[in-house]
């Protein structure tokens, strides 16, 4: 079975590598998409993001990565996988996650499975480490350390061994 777990991943964290690492143990493939909205801006370019996945991915020899800007459901068909993956942190993700699922059940006849995150990744997300990164605040808990130094380029700020204050 071909999973393809879908995300902005802007940037990827621990709670995105723990769901990718519990489903390379579960699927035959899994297929990560970077996934990014036309109208919407970015901090971390496709290719940025899926190369930091690729590197964190590194030893799991059945995940690939791809970047698409064009409907979920297409990259599954396209990609011949059975599933779409998503992970789940809390309530507030359901009630979403639902909606999408459903969506992508209508338009494509494709079902999604849901991994529920472990308790420490569950306040985890993105948008906390792109805003930590911006301030220099410490993100190494949340990312994989293969990428936090990058995080931190990105917002002109140096990594954390040569920053003082936190
Ligand atoms: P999107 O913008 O599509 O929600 P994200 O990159 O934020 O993309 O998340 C991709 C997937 O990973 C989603 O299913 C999301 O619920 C899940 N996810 C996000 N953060 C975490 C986390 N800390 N732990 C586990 N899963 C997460």
């Amino acid at each position: 079975m071909i999973a393809v777990y879908a995300g902005s991943f802007s940037p990827p964290t621990r709670g995105h590598l723990d769901i990718i690492r519990r489903a390379s143990g579960m699927f035959d493939e899994v297929i990560v998409a970077v996934l990014s909205q036309r109208e919407k801006r970015y901090r971390f370019p496709p290719e940025q993001r899926r190369s930091m996945l690729e590197r964190i991915t590194r030893e799991l020899s059945n995940v690939r990565v791809i970047c698409d800007e064009g409907l979920l459901v297409d990259v599954v068909r396209r990609e011949g996988a059975d599933v779409i993956l998503r992970g789940l942190r809390n309530g507030s993700d359901l009630l979403f996650e639902m909606q999408l699922a459903e969506a992508n059940r209508r338009i494509g006849g494709v079902e999604t499975l849901f991994i529920g995150c472990l308790p420490e990744y569950s306040m985890i997300s993105s948008t906390i480490v792109r805003d930590c990164a911006s301030h220099g605040a410490p993100i190494e808990s949340m990312v994989p350390e293969e990428i936090s130094g990058e995080i931190y380029t990105a917002y002109g700020v140096s990594p954390a061994a040569e920053r003082k204050g936190f």
